[in-house]
């Protein structure tokens, strides 16, 4: 018979696995049954929803059998089984390349404890096994194959003999070496211990044939040894039971048997809802944002059960995108078995249950925000940007709802605030919310703009995000004060100091139009500026769109070339501008060259490109010679 070769990235990981020194060896048993589980979900809809089967809810159980003798572990389940074709493609590669990209990235620093971390499924089977065999027959075949491998070799794939559906794998347990011991996994009391750790909550029963023993017939003294099935879990699904009788750790194994991350959550949900509608769900917020969090790939959801029975496995509907990234899953009696993905969208008690989770959520993090601050600001470095986005979209119409969730560093401690903390440490004649946005805060720190508004005492708060001065456009204000950029034309600072503005630029005005004519089709405006008090000079907004917003649309793909109206001010208290004095008066050709040197620089401080930097270059060696 061929041996197949795994597919390379397979053959890494199992190459782990092999010789992983990963000390709970002990979740495999999680990986198997899990994946049994899983199997048996599908038979078990089928079997509901299709008329024509027919059958005992006994029939769906997984079975563990032990065998001393010949050092083997077998796990049989009565689940939908597997075609040779798919013995072939999911054994044969791993299904999740992600994780794979993922293990290469984290494995220097976390060694091989990512394994037990993110779960691998079946192959960590050859964490405890040399010679893994798989016999199975899937619903609605006639023949049944059996596929095998002793490991990094390859595996085989044959036909077997086998008269029920479903699949049985046999792990031949790797003999002990000297610092591992490998016998335990034949211990019918370890992997009793096994199963109640990790699988309780499992809804089939996990049966074992159990050594018991019993007074022989018509003795009063001696004992017999007989063997019986019993089962070892629970079966109470944890969702089902009473949030009293959990502990934060048995959400947590929860949360890595379901492989929702690789992270400890920061936070589970368990609610119960009893009324119009009814349903029970355990959430997750999880610590960190998995690998392709941030990308197309990402795919939000829920799982959904209906009365117990698994029927979608990522539920888009129960989730804003705002809240994309909690995991768990959802079980309703309300809902119907038979529901089509089409008809599930329109669905009135899903909407309802999705709407009442949402609110759950938000109240959640902002109690979290609350009581367990740090925790939150852990949370939000991961997801915050995601908060961020739902205030954007959707033009604007979850604003209300998360603005109260938003943070940022400010000029004050640089160190998160939310926007109430903002207002209530204001001074009394800020008028304003000042924001300033740059690429990063110490960009922001060294603009121009933010002199006079830190003079005056203002805190500023740090814009570093894209989406952070577009989501603040939704807003518009909190607690009715207004947002305003530290960049844009008016600041709003009090009338006295506009009325200097005015005197100023009524002496300095022909420099200024004559400057202006220089400078036409580039900026709006030249003015003298206030809020500048050690840079000579700098760029300001004069329309809607400010000029940071001009960057971010210039870099999408396919979008026109987009300008904002910018306006060039001027520091008349600085020296440069004597100098532009003199020039305006004896020389205009070097008021020519000083005009488009002051206005090159203020785009370099702005980070923003100039137009001509060869010319800009031949300008500066012009004033040096
Ligand atoms: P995962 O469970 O994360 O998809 P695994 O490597 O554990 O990854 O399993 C790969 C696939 O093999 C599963 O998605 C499933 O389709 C199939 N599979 C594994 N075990 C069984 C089983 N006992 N019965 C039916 N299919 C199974």
């Amino acid at each position: 018979m061929a041996k197949k070769q795994f597919k390379a990235e397979s053959r890494r990981l199992l190459d782990l696995m092999i010789h992983s020194i990963y000390t709970h060896k002990e979740i495999f048993l999680r990986e198997l049954i899990s994946n049994a589980s899983d199997a048996i979900d599908k038979m078990y809809y089928k079997a509901l929803t299709d008329g024509a089967i027919s059958f005992n809810k006994e029939d769906f159980y997984i079975r563990i059998v032990l065998d001393k003798k010949n050092r083997t572990l077998t796990l049989k389940d009565t689940g939908i089984g597997m075609t040779r074709e798919e013995l072939d493609d999911n054994l044969g590669i791993i299904a999740k390349s992600g994780s794979l990209e993922f293990k290469k990235e984290n494995e220097a620093q976390d060694g091989i404890d990512i394994i037990g971390q993110f779960g691998v499924g079946f192959y960590s089977a050859f964490m405890v096994a040399d010679v893994v065999t798989v016999q199975s027959k899937a619903f609605g075949s006639n023949e049944a194959y059996q596929w095998k491998s002793m490991g990094a070799d390859g595996y085989s794939i044959e036909r077997c003999t086998k008269d029920t559906v479903g699949t049985d794998i046999i792990l031949k347990i790797k003999e002990n070496s000297e610092d591992e011991k490998y016998d335990e996994f034949l211990e019918e009391y370890r992997i009793k211990a096994i199963i109640k750790k990790y699988s309780d909550f499992i809804r089939y029963p996990i049966t074992m044939d159990v050594q018991s023993s019993r007074l022989k017939e018509g003795s009063e003294s001696e004992y017999e040894k007989y063997n019986e099935i019993k089962t070892i879990n629970s079966m109470v699904p944890i969702w089902k039971k009473n949030k009293n009788e959990l502990t934060s750790e048995d959400y947590d194994l929860f949360y890595e048997e379901k492989h929702y991350g690789f992270d400890k959550p920061i936070r589970h949900i368990h609610i119960s809802v009893d009324g119009a509608f009814s349903y029970n769900a355990i959430l997750y917020i999880p610590e960190k944002p998995p690998y392709d969090f941030y990308t197309r790939e990402y795919e939000k959801g829920l799982e959904l059960y209906a009365s117990g029975v698994l029927i979608m496995n990522k539920c888009a509907d129960l989730l804003p995108d705002y809240f994309s990234f909690v995991k768990g899953l959802v079980d309703s009696e309300d809902l119907s078995l038979n529901i089509s993905r089409e008809l599930l969208q329109h669905d009135r008690q899903l909407k309802l249950i999705a709407k009442n989770i949402t609110g759950k959520i938000q109240k959640e993090l902002q109690v979290l925000m609350k009581n367990e601050r740090e925790k939150y600001e852990v949370f939000y470095q991961s997801f915050g940007k995601q908060l961020k986005y739902g205030v954007y979209n959707e033009y604007g119409s979850n604003a209300d709802q998360l603005k109260d969730l938003l943070l940022f560093v400010s000029s004050k401690e640089k160190k998160l605030v939310s926007f109430s903390e903002y207002i209530a440490r204001m001074p009394e004649d800020q008028k304003f919310i000042y924001y300033a946005a740059g690429d990063s805060a110490d960009r922001i720190e060294k603009m121009p703009q933010t002199e006079l508004v830190l003079e005056k005492g203002y805190e500023i708060l740090y814009f570093t995000d894209d989406v952070d001065e577009f989501a603040i456009r939704m807003l518009t204000s909190y607690q009715d004060k207004g947002f305003k950029s530290v960049s844009s034309g008016d600041l709003g600072i009090d009338a006295e100091e506009k009325e200097a503005d005015k005197v100023e630029e009524d002496t300095n005005k022909d420099l200024f139009e004559y400057m202006k004519t220089l400078l036409i089709g580039k900026v709006k405006d030249v003015r003298a500026s206030k809020r500048l008090k050690h840079h000579p000079v700098c760029l300001t907004n004069d329309g809607e769109l400010s000029i940071e917003m001009e960057k971010i649309l210039n870099t999408m793909p396919g979008s026109d070339k987009i300008t904002a109206d910018k306006a060039l001010e001027i520091n008349t208290s600085h020296e440069v501008f004597q100098s532009l004095l003199t020039a305006y008066n004896e020389d205009k050709e070097k008021l020519n060259l000083y005009t488009e040197l002051l206005y090159n620089l203020a785009f370099l401080i702005e980070g923003l490109p100039i137009d001509d930097p060869a010319a800009f270059s031949n300008d500066v060696c012009k004033i040096m010679k």
